[in-house]
């Protein structure tokens, strides 16, 4: 948003009529660029505990805006661009974390074995691409940004159904493959499955993306801790080369039995294509290896992008079919779409929600997942987030003599959903206040 297109006149005299305009001012700046605001009804009162002083109490009738605005933490670019790149930030924190330490993990994780390895879906039929020869299947040479690369060259033969029911059973996909990861390590180590616990444990942190086929692929750091993760050195045997071995068998051996689909027993496995690359320090700059941070950098710019950025197809959920015909969408994420939709009214696939996921063509996982021991949580960087916003709040609202609240102090609130967005008047006022992208002062700024 930019502050060059007319002012709405009406809808800002209106507002300066309030005279509360250097207060909604600073209440709209706190949103930090956030253009599709979550407005909530209610109150807050804190109360000193010890005292039972009222220090503090809060009602909409007293905010500018006429409610509490609270930033939508959406993470999609299409929807909120500041959300999504607070987002793509902390996920670039959290992977970070787990390659160099920081956020509470230990610098030493940096010397453990560590691969960042990327797992592709198989064929559905054969799509246009840009292939190393030059010239793809149907004899024309492809540039980069030619919207036909990913769409089949017979979308007729094009296997749709289990197109999208790969992307639906990735999950599933992802699971068993940790599962036989496991495996493979310990049996490299010479271990059982039960031994294995007390000596090693495998961490990882990975982003699901779409390719442009409209596929599922993931993108993971997968590291070999000590027996606690990340806190404990790992064994003499392990090495990178153990580890990507191992990964190479488990992701071989990933196979797991989908549904029944008319007299047709589908099974899911990993397709050919399999990179794994041992991840060195950022000062290293081998040809075959790939550094800490250049990793990192490359999930996070991932943990933002939906379904939408590759193939064109929407970025919210499809409550009808006919609302596909009124978007201006490739005709193959329409197919697919379609698919979803179709496949979604067969009650031997209900659990797979497939018509709520047809935007998502058919995928209902997360974007980013990792183990508990890889490194800091999203959620461990929202709360440090959420205490920074809410002293600046408090200073802004008071000035710098705001109360400190402190932990004899109480605080009773109660607050209802009551709207989503920004009255237009408040977006004009919004675009004003924005700071450029990237220059708020985050404590998570890297
Ligand atoms: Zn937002
Ligand atoms: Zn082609």
């Amino acid at each position: 948003m930019t502050t060059t297109t007319a002012p709405p006149i009406a809808d800002l005299v209106g507002l300066a009529e309030l005279g509360t305009m250097p207060a909604l001012m600073r209440q709209l700046s706190g949103l930090a660029g956030c253009t599709s605001p979550i407005r909530l009804d209610g109150w807050r009162t804190e109360i000193n505990e010890t005292t039972g002083q009222v220090l503090h109490h809060l009602e909409p009738a007293d905010l500018p805006a006429g409610h509490l605005l609270v930033r939508c933490g959406n993470r999609r670019t299409t929807r909120c661009p500041s959300c999504a790149e607070t987002y793509r930030r902390d996920t670039y924190h959290l992977i970070t974390a787990g390659l160099v330490g920081g956020k509470g993990t230990p610098e030493t994780v940096a010397s453990h074995p560590r691969v960042f390895a990327t797992f592709t879906a198989p064929s559905f039929g054969p799509v246009h691409n840009r292939p190393a020869s030059g010239r793809c299947r149907c004899g024309t040479a492809h540039s980069a940004d030619d919207p036909a690369l990913g769409s089949p060259l017979d979308p007729d033969s094009y296997d749709y159904e289990t197109a999208v029911l790969w992307n639906a059973h990735v999950g599933k996909i992802w699971a068993r493959f940790t599962i036989l990861l496991r495996r493979e390590v310990a049996k490299r180590a010479g271990l059982t499955q039960r031994e294995f616990k007390d000596f090693a444990r495998i961490s990882f942190g990975k982003v699901a993306e779409y390719q442009k086929r409209g596929a599922i692929h993931f993108h993971a750091v997968i590291r070999l801790d000590g027996p606690e993760g990340g806190d404990t050195p790992p064994p003499s045997w392990a090495s990178a080369e153990l580890l990507t071995d191992a990964i190479r068998a488990a992701a071989r051996r990933t196979d797991i039995p989908g549904p029944d689909l008319d007299g047709r027993q589908l099974r899911f496995s990993f397709g050919r294509q399999l990179d794994v690359r041992t991840i060195r320090g950022s000062d290293f700059t081998g040809a075959a290896q790939i550094t800490d941070r250049a990793v990192a950098a490359y999930i996070a710019k991932y943990a933002t992008k939906g379904a939408e950025t590759a193939t064109g197809t929407l970025d919210r959920p499809v409550r009808l079919l006919v609302e596909i015909a009124q978007h201006d969408i490739p005709e193959h994420a329409r197919r697919l779409i379609r698919t979803c939709w179709n496949l979604g009214a067969r009650p031997e696939l209900a659990e797979l929600r497939l018509r709520a996921w047809a935007h998502m063509l058919g995928f209902r996982g997360h974007f980013s997942t990792k183990t508990r021991k890889y490194s800091t949580t999203l959620g461990a960087l929202r709360d440090a987030r959420t205490a920074w916003r809410r002293a600046q709040t408090l200073e802004r609202l008071h000035g710098p003599d705001a109360p400190a609240v402190d932990h004899t102090t109480l605080v009773l609130a109660h607050w209802v959903f009551a709207g989503l967005g920004l009255t237009r008047g408040e977006q004009w006022l919004a675009a004003a206040v924005q700071p450029a992208p990237g220059t708020e002062g985050e404590p998570t700024r890297g």
